[in-house]
């Protein structure tokens, strides 16, 4: 049991600050039981009063970043948030940094935080499924939860974390399975990195690979990404869609391929052809669990192709993005695979 003499006072807590980019945990709706509603209408001021315990558990501080559904979500937003967060840990100024964002692209921004965040220091993310109008929304649990994984300690070293729905995930692992639920994250190769029940943490493990301030990869002078395109494989997919995206200056090409990676015969022989004039092809799965392997069913050492191993289409899409801001060679970019 803890004896209050043991809480911190309120100016030794933990110092959280919360960087507020929009999403349905910021959504209103006219009324309190309709499906329709905006994303980002409400404040991160509004957000935070919303949930008074927070006080008792940090000293926090809302900065809004943003205020888009994260379906409108840009590298510009991911770069200067990504900006925003190195400056503020940098400089000593907090403990730890929560995020509010939407959950349709969260995953994909938690995978550049973790590549791009030079800070030992937990950054979480957190947002909600139910907007802030709604009965039962559940934004301010897991707003108060993310605080709670943000101020300790021992959240420290386990890179970029999603806090949603009591679930403690790893930006690498995470992804969005379901349209609509509150338990829509899952964590499916490696699984949890832990959990938070009312702001009570337990760990399960750290991430495998390399993250945050292990990363090699930096923002630097940087202020737009080079072009990358996914596309979706399916039975008769029309081999051209990789001519259409080579055209309009895609560097790099990840296909959500079918099963461990596959693609039609067509769509190998047009893929290959790009990989011949330089383009990056990776390889990832249109299927939400398992690892997609080299030289399983295609033959990638002769194609030139990268297989994504663990990373779904869209986190593939973000490292090969950071991959191509340096020049590295097909085997150079295969171990990055690897490594994060
Ligand atoms: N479309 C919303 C968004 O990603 C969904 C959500 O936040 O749950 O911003």
């Amino acid at each position: 049991m803890h004896s209050t003499h043991h809480e911190p006072a309120p100016d030794k807590k933990p110092r959280v600050m919360i960087l507020a980019t929009g999403g349905t945990i910021a959504g209103a709706a006219d009324s309190s039981i309709q499906a329709g509603y905006t994303s980002g209408r409400v404040s991160i001021d509004a957000m935070i009063g919303a949930v008074p315990g927070l006080a008792g558990i940090a000293r926090v501080h809302g900065e809004q970043v943003a205020n888009v559904g994260s379906q409108d979500m840009t590298f510009a937003i991911m770069i200067d948030l990504a900006n925003r967060i190195n400056a503020i840990l940098g400089a000593d100024e907090v403990d730890g940094v929560v995020v509010t964002h939407g959950t349709d692209t969260m995953e994909e921004t938690a995978h550049f935080l973790n590549l791009t965040v030079k800070s030992k220091k937990p950054v979480v993310l957190t947002g909600a499924m139910r907007p802030a109008t709604a009965v039962s929304a559940d934004g301010p649990l897991n707003l108060y939860n993310a605080v709670a994984v943000a101020a300790d300690s021992d959240a420290a070293g386990r890179g970029t974390l999603v806090v949603m729905n009591d679930r403690i995930h790893g930006a690498h692992s995470l992804t969005k399975t379901n349209t609509t639920s509150v338990e829509t994250f899952i964590s499916p190769i490696n699984g949890l990195i832990g959990t938070v029940n009312y702001g009570k943490t337990e760990y399960f493990r750290k991430p495998f690979r390399k993250h945050t301030d292990k990363s090699d990869f930096s923002l630097e002078g940087v202020t737009s990404l080079p072009r990358v395109d996914i596309l979706y494989a399916c039975a008769d997919m029309p081999a051209d869609l990789i001519d259409c995206s080579v055209e309009k200056g895609a560097k790099g090409i990840v296909i959500a391929g079918d099963g461990n990676g596959n693609m039609n015969a067509a769509t190998i022989k047009r893929a290959a052809q790009a990989a011949k004039k330089g383009i990056f092809i990776v390889r990832s799965s249109r299927v939400p669990t398992g690892k997609v392997g080299r030289n399983v069913e295609i033959d990638d050492d002769r194609m030139r192709f990268i297989a994504s191993d663990e990373l779904n289409p869209a986190k593939a899409r973000i490292l090969l993005m950071m991959a191509l801001l340096k020049k590295r060679s097909l085997e150079e970019v295969q171990q990055l695979f690897y490594d994060y």
